[in-house]
């Protein structure tokens, strides 16, 4: 059957599980916590399951938990969203990230995506038959330029794809980048892809700012959330999009034909989560800030420069020690480390 061939490459956390399995190493190369997840969010999850939320759901998601998910980004942001037009629940941010850039990439328009890079992006672009423009960003501090910016954009830029809190770099964006950035955007009239699934991984009273709220923004991105990142629940698979309603139509458009759906006693749980007080999100944040300094510590010690981690669950270490220079890598830290040993 050689008429059967994918172009696609092999995700790098496939790759990594594999031969962490094959080495019988710790794998710290994918981003799961080996904790079961807040036990009143799962209860809720069962219990919906128990009681009655096991058929087709809206395509677009169950009312309450689009709901919850534009009183959460009010609250937390002060973003004002439609929960009927502008909220869309996918199986997570992944099938949301596909719906974005499918619907909004044409054959032959340019996509900026900045180095390095999440997994999923590339592919999907290509496949799209979008040509992706790569912007490289430097350790340790992974700044936006306007140089960089102005040797990427052009009259052909569609999108860009732009994920902040950053994984791998573990980079929070500060505003002044934010600004930079959405003034490219709207002088080449590009549509912003916005990966913020790490939004609520921050430390030490760094504060994600999405780009939905920097002035001139409000209608040009598409705005990703994930359930499983907000609550260490990452095989849940609840995403979001976020997005004005002519942004959202097209990408709803895309997620009818990927997943159409996605499971209704989750959404019901991740409804009654995202509804929490405020002290469950500081906590978590405290309690992962203590994992990272744990690992941090330890690579110090044995004598790996860590470069500083303002969010997401990874640090990033420079290999130079062992004699490789301009190598760095990425390291997933997890609460387990804080139960057991903190
Ligand atoms: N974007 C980024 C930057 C991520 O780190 C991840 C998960 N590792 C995803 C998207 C995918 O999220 P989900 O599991 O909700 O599909």
């Amino acid at each position: 059957m050689n008429k059967v061939f994918s172009g696609l490459p092999v995700t790098v956390f496939e790759a990594m599980s594999q031969l962490a399995r094959d080495n019988d190493a710790i794998n710290l190369g994918q981003g799961f916590p080996d904790d079961p997840g807040p036990e009143d969010i799962r209860r809720a999850a069962a219990d919906a399951v128990l009681n009655g939320y096991n058929q087709y759901p809206s395509m677009m998601g169950i009312p309450e938990l689009r709901q919850a998910i534009a009183t959460h980004y009010a609250h937390w942001h002060g973003v004002n969203l439609d929960p009927m037009t502008e909220v869309m629940v996918t199986s997570g941010a992944t099938e949301a990230l596909a719906s974005a850039i499918l619907a909004v990439t044409s054959p032959g328009d340019e996509v900026i995506v900045f180095q390095p890079v999440y997994d999923s992006y590339l592919p999907i672009i290509r496949q799209a038959g979008g040509v992706p423009r790569l912007v490289r960003l430097e350790p340790p501090h992974w700044r936006i330029t306007e140089e960089a910016l102005r040797k990427v954009f052009n009259h052909k830029t569609k999108a860009i794809v732009f994920n902040n809190p950053l994984n791998p770099a573990a980079v929070v964006y500060p505003r002044e980048d934010l600004e930079l950035l959405a003034r490219f955007c709207q002088e080449y009239d590009a549509v912003a892809i916005c990966d913020e699934v790490w939004e609520h991984v921050t430390f030490d009273g760094v504060e994600h700012v999405p780009l939905m709220s920097i002035p001139g923004m409000r209608d040009r991105c598409i705005k990703i959330g994930s359930a499983g990142k907000i609550f260490s629940l990452t095989g849940w698979k609840v995403g979001f999009v976020c997005a004005a309603p002519p942004l959202l139509r097209v990408a709803a458009k895309v997620h009818q034909f990927l997943a159409f759906t996605t499971a209704p006693n989750l959404q019901v749980a991740v409804a009654y989560g995202l509804g929490k007080d405020d002290d469950y999100f500081l906590s978590m944040r405290k309690d992962l800030a203590r994992s990272r300094d744990r690992l941090a510590e330890g690579l110090k010690q044995i004598g790996f420069p860590v470069i500083r981690s303002q969010g997401t669950y990874f640090l990033t270490v420079d290999l130079a020690p062992l004699g490789l220079s301009g190598i760095v890598v990425r390291i997933g830290f997890c609460p387990r480390w804080r139960r057991d040993t903190c």
